[in-house]
């Protein structure tokens, strides 16, 4: 099973990093290892000290496909969640720097909880998905899926052209803007149309 994730989908999130828009899916990807389920706590990594989080809707695939054309990409997947991709800002300033790779910022160990799976078919508004995470019982970011430079389907048919997509295989799918520190302590909650679906504790 793989995780893959999408940098700069949305224009807000571009701006307030002063990134340039880009022209096409960045895709990077987060190892298993990164990967935390059932609301089990992030623990801050000694090795920064300015991790953000990254609210993101996240895609799970339902079947195996390469090379999918855009005009069938919404029968590849089936369910959806929130999802949080915690980024160690400061180390990917100096990555970005040096022009490197990003794992060791955005890939650590823990750095990416996957809320609990929903189906599509039970939202209210699947052409516009509503989420929002919340800091400390507050809302930070508000997204709508409308509003991603790159659609699903787009996703799904770039990542596709280069990647073998198995069942099961996940998208976190870019962030809207509103991202920011976390510290230890600190309680974050995901919600798609007002239904928590994750919670992850830093610690
Ligand atoms: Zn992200």
């Amino acid at each position: 099973m793989k995780a893959f994730c999408i940098g700069r989908n949305y224009v807000d999130h571009a701006k307030e990093l002063n990134n340039a828009v880009p022209s096409q899916p960045m895709v990077f990807s987060k190892y298993n290892t990164a990967l935390v389920y059932d609301d089990k706590p992030f623990f801050y990594p000694e090795f920064s000290k300015n991790v953000h989080y990254e609210g993101e809707l996240v895609i799970k695939m339902c079947k195996n496909g390469k090379n999918i054309q855009e005009e069938f990409a919404h029968t590849y997947f089936d369910e959806i969640t929130v999802g949080i991709d915690y980024t160690a800002r400061d180390i990917q300033a100096k990555c970005k720097e040096k022009g490197h790779p990003w794992e060791i910022a955005k890939s650590f160990n823990g750095s990416g909880p996957v809320g609990r799976f929903i189906p599509i078919s039970s939202l209210k508004d699947k052409a516009n998905i509503h989420f929002e995470l919340h800091k400390n019982r507050e809302p930070v970011q508000i997204g709508y899926s409308k509003d991603m430079i790159f659609p699903f389907s787009t996703l799904i048919a770039h990542i596709s052209k280069y990647f073998l997509i198995g069942k099961g295989d996940i998208i976190f799918t870019g962030t809207p803007a509103g991202v920011g520190p976390v510290k230890i302590g600190d309680k974050l909650e995901g919600y798609i149309e007002g239904n928590q679906l994750i919670r992850s504790d830093v610690r």
